[in-house]
Order: structure tokens, then C-alpha cells, then sequence
């Protein structure tokens, strides 16, 4: 296995194990091995998690009221005793040769004496305060100094992720072996000129700074350049692979001419909005070259993606091209069949839907037709991409709400004589530096604005004791043909329990206070046959509540429907429920979005207070980034991209920056990256990228 984070000859030391270290024992070793360091590498790459400024020693005669110091004494005293509160209370009391004593204190952790051995030298760090005749610290970090090994010299003192029984100053001491003995080893990946500008050290001098820096700024700096070179391995990676697709030139060359544009306006019962055209502008520009486009549309929910893909899907056909729509679920792709049946009622496009309902024979007939070219628009789930579908002429393909699928999962679909253009559209804004990263090499179309007329969706957190009084008032407006959404989350993640809570809680409310109404029940386990069954009779008002799990989640429109109740809205993040609630802002009428929510957590309380405020997908979008710290992009490897060890997307978004431009500059400069000064990098950016990536460059 090469080290994925430094660039090592197989036979280099640094791939070695620790052995290589007098320092090494093999209980050290095996400590170690509990924190993955295995390898001389591996012990190198093994930050500290902070510093300890030992500057700050003072003798105790010296210390000063209210500000942090360290100590350094022997302990003189130990004692553990029981407060009239019944609070317990240990303290432990040490001289360092100077007049005066100091206590440390620590309440409710009687253990904590059993830690200390009279005559043992330690050190404290913490805010003293003068107490009668000597010094006190409450709660002070501590450290036992070992007798045997050298004393840190007063400075900054490296503090590192720990395993039990591994000494600080033992990993110190082998960490400065290997430091001294192998960090001039290791081979610097950035570009000499990158350092220079970017005022980053060589990775030598990295190695030393972040272990073992003279001053604070220098273990920031050190520490800033991991990250930097960590962002531009993966900047680079997304840049190659921009690269290579543009390269290719076998995409068809689609125009609109001012005809074509006519013709496709007249389709929709509506003028699109100004950032809609902006939109069509930038795809239309793109598909009329013979690079394949690959373009990322995002917009707030109900911001009408639908109306440009369609406007692109047939500037394709009008080119006598081929086009697919690649829906998540089996119920979206219905329901788009559904609106281009109504957009192209008096259109010749001749159009498909596959989905798993179909008959073998009907499923037969359906690909040879899009193989020999006798259909012009399909439109289907991940279907679309099976072995068996081939296109004769694909010119476009779009995939819509593809959040969730980061780069190496993105679709590829099959066509005979080129490569087709691709429109990715999402529908949960995300954070642009996380776009940078999840969709870096694709070109993106923002739409802000929706269209006109939309009046913001009320949100609001019902208390249990009003839920009746709701119901009630819900009741008034189904009578009054308004339709409405139960929305029940999954339980644990489990489908058969998700099942039961949507299930059971349909048999309630339709014994109870919605007796007198249609309900309808919509859950993912349901076959896809009763799906369509419902949703269409729901949209065909024939049900005016409708009790659903997540399936809704994304992409359904109905525009009657502007009530939404989410239970246990605490169970959902700021997104999830974001575009639930996309789901009531369709029509003219002004949507009603209730919570019933038992948040357990401030975290909780504090995310249904910021959604319940705000109504903007990009605001939330940031907000929910913060709040579970990428969780959603990232903890799921959702992107395919693999962990980050060193930067952090949200917290260093302007070195992330910079790195990206960089890259991009890098690329410009010299496309494969094969110039002597790139040439390490680039094998960086194979080793860590090359497969996910698919980076043609590889070799
Ligand atoms: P999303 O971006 O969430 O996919 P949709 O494409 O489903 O949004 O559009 C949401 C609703 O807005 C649909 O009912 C659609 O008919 C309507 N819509 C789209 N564009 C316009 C427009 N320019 N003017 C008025 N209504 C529009
Ligand atoms: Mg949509």
C-alpha cells in the first residue's frame, strides 16, 4: 500500500516500520500501532493536535493572579476529601524549589489522586488566584514529567492525539528521531515557485514546524501548508479531469437558432424568468460546441430547473438528437413524464418512460427504439445507465436532483456515435466551497430568484397541546378543496419501522379527526405500480391528505397541495426539511408548513428555530453545513472523493481558494502536468485520484 500522503520510493526508510528508530521499542511500537502509525510515514503525518506554549513557565514565586501559566514542581501533597455539598474535591499540592506552594484542584474526579505519586514531578497549567497564604489553580491541565527523559525544553510542547498508556514524552522523544533522521527524506510535492509565493516552508521544514516549531506562528503556518497541499492534490485531481473532458470533442454540436428558441417559448404557459434565461444563455452556449458540457444547475427548491432542462432536452431534439431525463425515483420520473406530457401536448417529440413497470416485451421494445433512434426523449431513474440501454444519437443528457452523487458516481450513458453533453441539476443548494470540491469540475449556472408570484411559506412549531386545535383548522381548509402533506420521518433508518410509523399513524388519523376526508399513504417500500397510483390520484385531488415518509423528500409538485405537518421534525436536518417544504411553495397560495418537534438538544432547538426563520435554500444550505459539519457531503463519502486528513472545507474555505486557483493556474500552464517542476504532483494527484477520478492522464 503506498502512503497516500507522501511520495515515497517502495523502498524508502519512510515506508518502513519503526524499527528504524532507537527509540522504537516494541511496546512503543505496538502503542503506537493503537493510533494507525505504523510506518516511520505514518508517525511523521501524526499532527499534533495543539501546543502547549511552556514559555508560559513560571517559578511559583513568580506567578501572577488570573492569567495561564505553567508549573513545573514535585508533588508534596495528595489528598482527596468530601465537601459539606457532597461534592468531592482532590488536590494536589507542588513546590518547585522557589518560595511558595501551589494547589491544583479538581472536583468530582477522585480518581484523579490515585494519578499522582509523592515526590513525582509534574507540570500545571492554569489561571492561578492567591488563596490565604499560597497559590491555587482550579482544574488545571496536568502532565506528568518523566524523571528519565530530558525536560521539554520552556517552549512550545507538542500535544498529540493519545493512546493510553503511551507516554507524551516517549512519542515526543521518538517523533523527534524521526523528525531529525527522516523528515529530510521526504519528498517535497509542491511546486518550489507555489511555496515561494504562497510563503509556505519546503515540506522538510513543515515536518520540523509542526512538530517541533520555535514559535506558535511557525506551527500555524507549518500546520496551514498540509492543508494547502492537501486541497491542491484534490484542486489538481478535479482540474485533469476538467481537462480531459474538454478535450474530447465528440460531443454533436447543438444550436439554437431564433426559430428553434420560438418555438420551444411558445410551449410554456408561463415567461421564464431572467435567471432561468441566464441559464438557457450558458447551456446553449455550451451545447453548441463539440466538448461535451458538463454543467452543474443549481437553484433553490420551486426555482423551476424542470423549465430549462426541458428547454435544453429540446434544442437537442430540434438538432435531431437524442435526449434523457434521469430522474432519482421511480415517482419522479413519473411525474416529469407527467409535466412534459402537458408541456408537449402538441409536439411530434416522440417520448418514453422506462421504469421497472414495464413488461419484458414493453422493456424490449423500448430499447431497441432508443437504439435504432425511433424515440427522441427517455426518461427513467439510474435505469438509464443499465448495459442494455443504448442510445443511437445522444445529445443530452440531463440528471436531475443529483445532490447526492458526487463525482465518480455521476452517470455515464451509452451512445453509439459520441459523447453527449450533461446537465446535472441539484436541487439542495450547497455551500459554494463545497460545490468547489463535490462538483469542482463542472461549470455551474446559479439561479437565485423564483418565479414571480410565490409567496413565502408561514413555519411554525405547534406544541403538543394544540396539535387538536390544528388538526381542527387544518380540517376548515381541506373542506375548502386545500390539500395537504403528513410528512413521518424513518425511524432508526429502518425501512420496516419507517413503514409502521407512516402506517400506523395513517390508521390514526384516519379513525380520528380526518374520518370524513381521502386519505392516501405513500411509503418507499410500497410497489412502484401503487405509487403512481396514489400520487397521481393525489394530484388529481382525489385525496386531500396524504401521509407520506421521505419519498416526497425531493422534486414532487403539486400545486394545490399547501399544508405540510412533519412529525418528529427534530429527526431531520436543515436541507431534509427544506425541501420538504419546497413542496407547499409551488402555487400563488401562500404554504403552511407545521413542525411537531421534541428536540432533546440545544443543536436540535437551534436548527428548527433557524429553519422556522428563514426561507432562503442557500442561507440554509450554509446554516446546516455549519450545524453537522459536512456530515451530509462528506461523513457518507457521498462524494466519492475519500476523507480529508488535514483541511477542513468549511473552516479554511480561502485557503481551499487559493489552492483551487492555483490548481486551475497549474493546469492552464501545463494541461498534463508533466513538466519536471509538476511532475511529482501529478503522480501525488494519480496515486490519491487517478480510479475515482477516472483521470485519463493516468499512465
Ligand atoms: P425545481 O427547481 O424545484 O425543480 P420546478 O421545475 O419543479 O422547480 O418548478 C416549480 C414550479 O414552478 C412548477 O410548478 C413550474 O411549473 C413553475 N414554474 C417554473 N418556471 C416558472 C416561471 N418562469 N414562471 C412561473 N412558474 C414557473
Ligand atoms: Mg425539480
Amino acid at each position: 500500500m503506498p502512503q497516500p500522503f507522501l511520495l515515497a520510493a517502495a523502498d524508502s526508510p519512510l515506508l518502513g516500520n519503526l524499527q528504524v528508530l532507537k527509540a522504537g521499542t516494541p511496546t512503543r511500537r505496538e502503542q503506537l500501532q493503537r493510533l494507525g502509525i505504523t510506518t516511520v510515514a505514518d508517525l511523521l503525518l501524526h499532527l499534533p493536535r495543539t501546543y502547549e506554549d511552556l514559555s508560559a513557565i513560571r517559578t511559583i514565586a513568580t506567578l501572577k493572579a488570573g492569567e495561564v501559566q505553567v508549573v513545573q514542581g514535585e508533588v508534596v501533597e495528595i489528598d482527596g476529601r468530601r465537601l459539606a455539598d457532597g461534592r468531592s474535591v482532590v488536590s494536589i499540592v507542588i513546590n518547585d524549589g522557589s518560595p511558595g506552594s501551589l494547589e491544583g484542584s479538581w472536583f468530582n474526579q477522585p480518581f484523579i489522586s490515585g494519578q499522582f505519586n509523592y515526590g513525582q514531578r509534574v507540570s500545571f497549567t492554569g489561571k492561578p488566584k492567591w488563596f490565604r497564604d499560597h497559590w491555587q489553580m482550579a482544574n488545571p491541565k496536568w502532565e506528568k514529567l518523566d524523571a528519565g527523559a530530558a525536560l521539554p525544553a520552556p517552549g512550545i510542547v507538542p500535544i498529540y492525539p493519545m493512546t493510553e498508556h503511551l507516554r507524551p514524552e516517549s512519542l515526543r522523544t521518538i517523533m523527534r528521531q524521526a523528525v531529525d533522521r527522516f523528515a529530510p527524506q521526504t519528498v517535497d510535492i509542491v511546486p518550489d515557485r507555489l511555496l515561494r509565493e504562497r510563503h509556505f516552508p519546503s515540506l522538510h521544514a513543515a515536518f520540523r514546524n509542526v512538530h517541533f516549531p520555535a514559535s506558535m506562528e511557525a506551527a500555524r503556518i507549518a500546520r496551514e501548508r498540509f492543508s494547502y497541499e492537501e486541497f491542491l492534490v484534490l484542486q489538481a485531481a478535479l482540474a485533469l479531469r476538467r481537462r480531459d473532458l474538454r478535450d474530447q470533442q465528440n460531443a454533436p454540436s447543438l444550436t439554437c437558432t431564433p426559430e428553434i428558441d420560438a418555438r420551444i417559448r411558445r410551449l410554456f404557459p408561463f415567461a421564464l424568468t431572467v435567471d432561468q434565461d441566464q441559464a438557457i444563455r450558458d447551456i446553449c452556449f455550451d451545447l453548441a460546441s463539440k466538448r461535451p458540457m458538463q454543467r452543474l444547475l443549481q437553484a433553490d427548491v420551486g426555482a423551476g430547473k424542470t423549465a430549462v432542462a426541458v428547454y435544453a432536452m429540446l434544442v437537442a431534439i430540434a438538432n435531431k438528437h437524442q435526449t434523457a431525463l434521469m430522474a432519482p425515483t421511480e415517482v419522479l420520473a413519473r411525474q416529469h413524464a407527467h409535466t412534459l406530457d402537458r408541456y408537449l401536448a402538441k409536439s411530434r417529440v416522440r417520448r418514453a418512460l422506462l421504469t421497472g413497470a414495464l413488461t419484458a416485451a414493453e422493456r424490449r421494445k423500448l430499447l431497441a427504439d432508443l437504439a435504432e433512434g425511433n424515440l427522441d426523449l427517455v426518461i427513467g431513474t439510474q435505469a438509464l445507465v443499465s448495459e442494455d440501454v443504448k442510445f443511437a444519437r445522444l445529445g443530452l443528457a440531463v440528471i436531475d436532483e443529483q445532490h447526492k452523487f458526487g463525482v465518480h458516481q455521476r452517470a455515464k450513458m451509452r451512445s453509439s456515435g459520441n459523447d453527449p453533453h450533461y446537465l446535472v441539476m441539484t436541487a439542495t443548494p450547497i455551500p459554494r466551497t463545497v460545490a468547489l470540491t463535490v462538483f469542482g469540475d463542472l461549470d455551474c449556472s446559479t439561479m437565485h430568484q423564483l418565479p414571480p408570484g410565490r409567496k413565502p411559506v408561514r413555519t411554525r412549531i405547534v406544541p403538543k397541546n394544540q396539535r387538536q386545535r390544528l388538526y381542527q383548522q387544518l380540517a376548515e381548509e381541506l373542506k375548502q378543496g386545500k390539500q395537504a402533506y403528513v410528512v413521518c420521518p424513518l425511524v432508526e433508518e429502518s425501512a420496516n419501522l419507517d413503514l409502521t410509523a407512516a402506517q400506523q399513524h395513517y390508521e390514526d388519523l384516519k379513525a380520528s379527526v380526518f374520518k370524513d376526508f381521502r386519505l392516501g399513504l405513500l411509503h418507499g417500500r410500497m410497489a412502484e405500480s401503487g405509487k403512481d397510483e396514489v400520487m397521481k390520484q393525489f394530484r388529481e385531488g382525489k385525496i386531500d391528505l396524504l401521509v407520506t415518509t421521505m419519498v416526497i423528500e425531493v422534486g414532487v409538485d403539486v400545486a394545490n397541495a399547501t399544508w405540510m405537518l412533519i412529525e418528529h421534525a427534530e429527526r431531520f436536518g436543515l436541507s431534509q426539511l427544506h425541501q420538504m417544504r419546497g413542496r407547499i411553495s409551488r402555487g400563488e397560495a401562500a404554504g403552511n408548513c407545521i413542525l411537531f418537534a421534541n428536540p432533546t438538544t440545544d443543536e436540535a432547538r437551534n436548527r428548527l428555530r433557524i429553519f422556522t426563520r428563514n426561507n432562503n435554500g442557500f442561507t440554509l444550505a450554509e446554516e446546516d453545513a455549519k450545524l453537522r459539519g459536512l456530515g451530509e457531503f462528506f461523513g457518507a463519502r457521498q462524494h466519492g472523493l475519500g476523507e480529508l486528513r488535514f483541511g477542513d472545507i468549511l473552516a479554511d474555505r480561502e485557503l481551499l481558494q487559493k489552492a483551487r486557483r492555483d490548481a486551475i493556474a497549474l493546469v492552464a500552464d501545463d494541461a498534463g502536468l508533466s513538466k519536471p517542476e509538476n511532475r511529482l504532483l501529478r503522480q501525488m494527484v494519480i496515486q490519491r485520484y487517478g480510479t475515482t477520478l477516472d483521470l485519463a492522464t493516468v499512465g
